[in-house]
């Protein structure tokens, strides 16, 4: 498929995950459902807790993901915070995992130091647990504020944060949070955003990608590359001899239920690989985003329309 096609296509599918009509209609079809499943591990901690102890039994990390975002109330946005503090609990000291969230989950929309003050609260959890923290990060609209937050919420030790390399803005992140000892985590981004604020041809993402990659391999501590783009993935491997690295100066990470055989061969080949596990009910958006990373799947999201 052509990038403009696929552009197109991918446009079609996230501006679906936007509506909230079509995700009444969508999310209720049975076929969508169990496409889901591929995705997401179940309903509860227990589940992913469960996925995530096949994947270390295959030498694969976790990364656990309560599933949620776009929070509106401070009392979701507690529920939200309080659900991390049971998922914690539930898989502490049972598989080698760290544990994922997103700000506008715990309330950066509308409140920043509510938010900052719940993330303080999960991290101080998950550190008495001996489970690692990272931050996800969400559609432009909110990076700055993320950002933002992430560096004035006094959080020790600092979680891990994500960074979208489509983004015109990410390389002087990058540089800052370089400079502020982040570790970071690599991503192409997963969000419908205009020419104003990210690159819109899928070569030139990569090739971004690539060069932020360069990037962290000689100034960044503890990156990590999350992609199942093996271009990608080589070119980090390759980086990595040049420039003197260790296996173990870097991770890569995947997502549940894509390339499997591509973090079990990593695995087995001496690289440190996470899994990004997610569970919950809140799995549409998510889902929408996964198919949308996939032009094929444009047609699956018109049979669920018409019904069949
Ligand atoms: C661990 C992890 C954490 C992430 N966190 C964030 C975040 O915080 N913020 C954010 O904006 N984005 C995040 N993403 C998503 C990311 O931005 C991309 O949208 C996603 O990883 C697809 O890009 P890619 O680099 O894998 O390359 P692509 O070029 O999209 O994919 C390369 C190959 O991987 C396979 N593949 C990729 N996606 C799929 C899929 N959905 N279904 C089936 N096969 C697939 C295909 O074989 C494809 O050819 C995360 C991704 C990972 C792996």
């Amino acid at each position: 498929m052509s990038d403009r096609l696929h552009a197109v296509s991918r446009g079609a599918l996230l501006w679906l995950g936007s509506r909230k009509n079509a995700q009444l209609v969508i999310s209720r079809v049975p076929l969508t459902r169990r496409v889901a499943r591929r995705f997401v591990a179940g309903d509860r901690a227990e589940d992913a807790t469960e996925a995530i102890r096949r994947l270390n039994a295959q030498g694969v990390d976790g990364v656990l993901n309560l599933l949620g975002e776009g929070v509106t109330t401070s009392a979701d946005a507690d529920a939200a915070a309080a659900e991390y503090a049971d998922a914690i609990a539930v898989a502490a000291g049972q598989v080698r995992t760290s544990i994922t969230l997103k700000p506008s989950q715990l309330g950066l929309l509308f409140d920043a130091a509510g938010c900052a003050a719940r993330l303080r609260q999960v991290a101080v959890q998950a550190a008495a647990a001996g489970l690692g923290l990272e931050v996800d990060m969400e559609q432009s609209s909110h990076v700055a504020a993320t950002i933002e937050t992430f560096l004035s919420a006094g959080l020790d030790p600092l979680p891990r944060l994500a960074i979208q390399a489509c983004l015109h803005r990410s390389p002087s992140d990058l540089e800052t949070l370089i400079g502020a000892g982040v570790r970071t985590r690599l991503v192409k981004g997963a969000y419908l955003e205009g020419p104003g604020v990210a690159i819109q041809q899928t070569g030139a993402i990569s090739r971004r990608y690539g060069e932020l990659s360069t990037l962290l391999l000689e100034r960044g501590a503890d990156p990590a590359f999350a992609t199942h783009d093996s271009t990608l993935i080589d070119h980090v491997v390759r980086e990595a001899r040049r420039l003197g690295r260790d296996k173990g100066d870097f991770e890569f990470q995947m997502l549940y239920g894509i390339r499997r055989d591509l973090q079990v061969e990593l695995a087995r080949a001496g690289f440190r690989v996470r899994a990004y596990v997610p569970f919950g009910p809140a799995w549409y958006p998510y889902l929408v985003r996964r198919l949308a990373e996939r032009p094929a799947n444009l047609r699956f999201f018109a049979r669920a329309l018409v019904g069949k």
